[in-house]
């Protein structure tokens, strides 16, 4: 922050996503972080590049290897210091944040415990490609803490979790988990991309690390692909060569947009969870709807959990019209304002169909068994007024 000293550790949440990590340029002393689009750094001489490969000497190197650039490194810090982490490690997307942390914490031999739902390439990487480098995983409905305690193995070396769970936003007690994660010599993750930092901040429930696709809410926006990981020093320096092996890193410009999405992520957060509210409270009132699930409402099974463990319910919700897959079709063929599209967390409602969409990769056995069902319809609720979502809605209800 801006030479705020003593205040810095004092200020509040808002206060952090505009101002933490941001520093006055040293050069020009431009007023917003700026964009090193470069690709590499210059040494002062060769006792300075040796120093700095060796991890001697602290400072960048080239734009793949971890701090990457000085936008890459506010952004990273900027998140820990929302997460409430020591420090951070930006991402290429989500997908790519997940790799580098399952990549670092489990070799040929461990076993990881996943939550049953998870965001459907979540999904397939743990079925289908961890087990090919000889890494068991089991997934399990962490919703019931039980079922965890039972799962673990002495090669567990790993447990995942997505709270709330995508679609079907299923809530899984974190603190419990990780509290079992710690016994059991594991490392608990957990996917944060629904709730965000505004809403829940898994490191102060006791998990060792929190990842976010900042595709979603950290970038606010829907123009840019992200990911990004907040946890200790220590796993973050274990995890830097596997992000410079693999590469799977965010571009400048990407970082300095979501920059830039934090700093209004708090207002904006605020707006989707209101509005998603409304609309919660809209479609479980309609005849025509046959559940709804968002943890706000008093029907969401983990709703007393959630109250607990987040500070708000964020802005995802998903439900099914009576009449199944047919009617949810209809309905999202007949949207107007809502735009059809997968993704989340954007300004814009957005509305999906997981079955045929984000978890079409999922087999169509366990999309059932663990409750995502044919008619269920995902929708991210956006910070326009929630009057002309609801309007858009109540007539799309009505040309099924
Ligand atoms: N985690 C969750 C909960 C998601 O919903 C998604 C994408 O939809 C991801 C991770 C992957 O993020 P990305 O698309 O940035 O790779």
């Amino acid at each position: 922050m801006k030479g705020l000293g003593e205040m810095e550790r004092k200020v509040k949440f808002a206060t952090k996503c505009v101002h933490a990590a941001e520093k006055p340029d040293p050069v020009f002393g431009a007023h917003t972080t700026p964009i090193f689009q470069t690709s590499t750094f210059i040494f002062e001489n060769v006792s300075q590049g040796t120093a700095r490969f060796a991890g001697e000497e602290a400072g960048y190197v080239y734009a793949r290897i971890p701090p990457n650039t000085p936008t890459h490194a506010v952004l990273a810090e900027k998140f820990a210091e929302l997460e409430g982490g020591e420090t951070g490690q930006t991402f290429a997307s989500g997908m790519a944040a997940i790799t580098a942390i399952a990549l670092t914490s489990l070799r040929q031999g461990d076993h990881l415990i996943s939550t049953d739902v998870v965001y459907g390439c979540t999904y397939s990487l743990f079925s289908q490609v961890l087990p090919g480098l000889g890494i068991e995983v089991s997934f399990v409905d962490t919703s019931e803490t039980e079922n965890v305690r039972q799962a673990f193995r002495p090669e567990t070396k790993m447990v995942f979790l997505e709270s709330p769970a995508n679609p079907t936003l299923t809530v899984c007690d974190i603190t419990e988990i990780a509290g079992m994660a710690k016994e059991n010599g594991a490392l608990c993750v957990v996917d944060n991309t629904f709730s965000t930092p505004y809403f829940q901040r898994p490191l102060e429930l006791g998990a060792d690390l929190s990842l976010s696709s900042c595709t979603k809410y950290i970038g606010g926006h829907a123009d840019l692909l992200g990911g990004i990981a907040a946890g200790s020093k220590d796993f973050m320096n274990r995890m830097s060569s596997i992000v410079g092996y693999t590469g799977g890193i965010m571009g400048p410009h990407e970082a300095w947009l979501c920059i830039r999405g934090l700093k209004t992520l708090h207002i904006r957060m605020e707006r989707h969870a209101e509005n998603a509210m409304k609309i919660a409270e809209f479609l479980e009132s309609r005849p025509e709807v046959e559940w709804v699930r968002y943890p706000g409402l008093p029907s969401h099974p983990q709703h007393e959990l959630a109250s607990k463990q987040m500070s708000g319910f964020s802005g995802m919700l998903s439900f099914e019209i009576k009449g199944g897959i047919e009617a949810g079709r209809k309905l999202m063929d007949n949207v107007k304002l809502c735009s059809l599209a997968v993704s989340l967390g954007a300004t814009d409602t957005l509305i999906q169909h997981p079955a045929s969409m984000t978890h079409a990769c999922v087999p169509c056995s366990v999309r059932r068994s663990v409750g995502i069902t044919d008619g269920l319809v995902r929708l991210s609720v956006g910070i326009e007024a929630s009057e002309d979502i609801i309007a858009d809605l109540e007539q799309a209800l009505e040309a099924i």
